[in-house]
């Protein structure tokens, strides 16, 4: 199937998945997630309609970003080093992969020097698996009280990335207690900080991601094939 008729299915299902848990279907957003895909594809996507894309690696979406014809709007979804930041100031909206305060100060610094402001979300690592990024449930309050600090950027919400599992059932738990952090968080009144979105569920499990509240769902692989 073609990348148009991808999307097609992938928003079908997303209105499924949205009404059977008795929520808006315009609640929730797709980010076409386009690493390792050329800009073609992204181009591709963007013409019929698709307007909000996720990148991981930064060289290879600032080199993309520029190829891009249509217009869209970038979201930086993959783990961060410092020292890039500089790279995607202006570039993407919103930031996903926030998990410390050194990375949340550094982009408050750039995007202060553009005069602008970044959406970020806090991403945690339910699963405390060593190989992926995110702060543990435990320190993720204090961690949103100190990044709510910062001026230039506004928290927004949470990311997770659970465990991989071949069932999508496996995943619930995991999305469930995103969304139960979530409530503790807003709970606290933090000034200046929302907890309107959840980012949770990919290819395989975003379905079960908008039952449990996600409102970001990141697909990639469903939508673009298999990545070389
Ligand atoms: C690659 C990636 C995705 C998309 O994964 P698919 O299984 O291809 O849908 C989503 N979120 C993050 C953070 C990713 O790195």
């Amino acid at each position: 199937m073609s990348i148009v008729d991808n999307l097609r299915v992938i928003q079908e299902r997303i209105s499924a998945a949205s009404l059977r848990a008795g929520r808006d279907p315009s609640e929730i957003r797709l980010v076409a997630v386009s690493k390792t895909q050329a800009a073609g594809a992204v181009n591709e996507a963007a013409e019929s309609g698709q307007r909000l894309f996720g990148e991981n690696y930064v060289q290879e979406f600032t080199a993309k970003a520029t190829e891009v014809t249509e217009p869209v709007e970038w979201h930086f979804i993959g783990s961060l080093q410092s020292n890039k930041v500089k790279y995607i100031v202006g570039l993407v909206t919103t930031i996903h992969s926030v998990d410390r305060l050194s990375l949340a100060q550094e982009i408050s610094r750039q995007w202060g020097r553009v005069g602008s402001c970044c959406d970020i979300l806090l991403e945690v690592n339910l699963g405390g698996e060593s190989t992926k990024g995110g702060a543990t449930i435990d320190a993720t309050l204090e961690l949103t009280r100190e990044i709510a600090k910062l001026p230039n950027l506004r928290i927004r919400g949470l990311m997770t990335i659970p465990p991989f599992f071949d069932d999508p059932e496996g995943a619930r738990p995991y999305f469930r207690e995103l969304k139960r952090l979530s409530g503790v968080i807003s709970a606290a009144e933090i000034p200046g900080v929302e907890m309107a979105e959840l980012s949770m569920g990919m290819s395989g499990d975003f379905e079960a991601a908008i039952e449990e509240g996600a409102t970001l769902v990141r697909v990639g692989t469903a939508i673009f094939g298999k990545r070389g």
